[in-house]
């Protein structure tokens, strides 16, 4: 089936070509966080949602450049760098670390590329100046620079592509400073703002003067930059349709960038909101939980994710602590069914309590699992691994589901009937071990979308903000080949494992009570 999404651009839902020739590669831009406080769970909501589609997008076999800019000088940061009295690296600093520990925490694939805007300046003001050489920009007498509306709309141009705006009703205003506006307030928007005392050290110099960036023309550069003129998809929150998305492509096509035909971004996703009482959680409301917040109450990574995953991201959901409750009951149904199938498998993740694998190589049994269901050195036909490919049903369905543009909330009603139908089976001692280790082959498939971190995994993770859910898949997954490799005695195998955990800036402990992973 082919994979679909809502673009917000053409507002239907379309089937998703990549703009690759050659069908391969996809560029996805989402707009990352603004440095200037710890992140809240609703901003992560977003950011969840951007990791789903690209694990997703991966998934389907394409090859995904993800980039996620860090916003670390605009209007906000700027005030709190005053009201701080300290410079604006070490404020920010501290914001951008406590951010990716806290996305890590969640299990969210670091992005190929994370492009800083104060390290793209030049690169800004070189768009900056191709605007004005168009006529679509000018400089203001203070030495600020503003995008013109008028005359990018008389240059044949549409302002209001994502959200249908009236210039009929509208009255346009003169000029806005301020990056964030309500469509009210539509006006001519700062790209460049000229230095002024409140800014004290933050400033570049310019054509125009010192100054610094608008936020909109940040996003314009670094995503232009670094994935080309003309890319496939263009993520954020809803609130960013209006000014910011829109004022990208105003920016980014009145540039006169593109190959004529083409367009600036082809698919523009945007995620609802996360609700606190049917409001939007916002510092501005105060009605916001961080994750350190929710890691306070005894909550974990996963189980965050868990429950940001389950509706569909076009639809604003409530948070609750009992919400939250329920993702813990959820994924420990799971957790309990993954672990019968991997004693019916004759394999445990961790290796402390691996029961003898009851087939012909002994634990080597396990390694269906790691390869995926592939053939593998030593398999012989009566191995479970020989028939332990991905049980096709639930991979199937799961992905019938998510190609409805990431119908996650339908993607997890198959995985919680296929959990239903396979403890029904294990309960008649249904499963042979071959089956069990399909079926984990099928769920390790699923979850490389899901990305929910195994939990007896997790139990053991130390040395982190959140010890017990900071374990990416991906790190997990290789512990657990490699102590399979270590029943099964092909110590050379074990030991490349260790090797490439070390690559990856984790170091294996192996105590009375398992494998420990630590971060070096
Ligand atoms: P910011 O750090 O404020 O630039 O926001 C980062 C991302 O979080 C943006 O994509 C916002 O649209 C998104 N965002 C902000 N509040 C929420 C919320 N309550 N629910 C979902 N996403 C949000
Ligand atoms: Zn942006």
């Amino acid at each position: 089936m082919p994979l679909k999404f809502f673009n917000t651009l053409s507002r239907s839902v379309q089937e998703f070509v990549p703009l690759d020739p050659a069908g391969k590669s996809v560029g996805l831009y989402c707009c990352g966080p603004t440095v200037h406080d710890f992140a809240h769970i609703g901003n992560f909501r977003t950011f969840v949602f951007a990791d789903l589609a690209r694990r997703y997008i991966e998934f389907k076999g394409w090859s995904v450049r993800h980039v996620m800019n860090v916003t670390d000088v605009e209007d906000k940061i700027i005030k709190r760098v005053r009201d701080n009295k300290t410079t604006l690296a070490e404020y920010t600093g501290r914001f951008e670390k406590a951010f990716f520990e806290d996305f890590q925490a969640l299990g969210c694939l670091l992005p190929h590329q994370t492009p800083h805007a104060t390290a793209f300046i030049e690169q800004i003001v070189a768009l900056i100046e191709k605007l004005v050489a168009r006529g679509v920009a000018y400089a203001a007498p203070d030495g600020s620079v503003y995008f013109s509306i008028a005359q990018y709309r008389s240059a044949g141009c549409c302002y209001g592509q994502l959200l249908n705006l009236n210039f009929e009703e509208l009255r346009p205003g003169e000029r806005v400073s301020n990056d964030e506006y309500a469509k009210e307030s539509i006006a001519d928007f700062a790209l460049w703002k000229a230095r002024v005392r409140e800014d004290g050290d933050v400033f570049w110099p310019s054509p125009w003067g010192q100054g610094r960036p608008g936020w909109h023309i940040e996003c314009s550069a670094m995503s232009t930059q670094i994935l080309g003129p003309s890319f496939d998809i263009h993520m954020g929150g809803e609130d960013l349709i209006f000014p910011h998305h829109e004022d990208e492509i105003a920016q980014s096509e009145g540039a006169g960038l593109q190959e004529s035909g083409h367009r600036f971004v082809k698919y523009w996703l945007h995620g609802a909101h996360l609700l606190v009482e049917g409001k939007k959680m916002s510092k501005s409301l105060g009605n916001f939980f961080t994750l350190r917040d929710l890691l306070a109450k005894g909550y974990n990574g996963r189980e965050i994710r868990y429950l940001l995953l389950t509706a569909h991201y076009r639809e604003s959901f409530n948070f609750t602590l009992e919400g939250l409750q329920g993702a813990r009951t959820a994924l420990a149904r799971l957790d309990e069914c993954l672990a019968r199938l991997r004693e019916v498998a004759g394999t445990t993740v961790g290796g402390d309590t691996l029961k003898s694998p009851p087939m012909i190589h002994g634990a080597r049994g396990s390694e269906n699992r790691q390869t995926g269901g592939l053939p593998h050195e030593g398999m012989t036909s009566q191995c479970p691994c020989a028939v332990a490919g991905p049980e096709p049903g639930l991979v199937e369905r799961f992905a019938e589901s998510m190609d409805e543009d990431l119908n996650i909330s339908k993607a997890w009603g198959e995985v919680f009937e296929w959990v239903r139908e396979t403890n029904r089976l294990m309960a008649s001692n249904a499963v042979t071990p071959p089956q069990a280790a399909a079926r984990l082959a099928a769920w390790e498939r699923v979850n490389s979308v899901l990305g929910i971190q195994p939990a007896r995994l997790t139990t053991l993770a130390t040395g982190t903000a959140d010890g017990t859910a900071a374990i990416p898949s991906e790190i997990a997954s290789l512990l657990d080949q490699r102590q399979a490799a270590r029943k099964a005695k092909d110590f050379k195998q074990a030991d490349a494992m260790r090797d490439e955990l070390k690559k990856l800036g984790w170091t294996i402990e192996d105590t009375p009570k398992g494998a420990r992973l630590k971060r070096i």
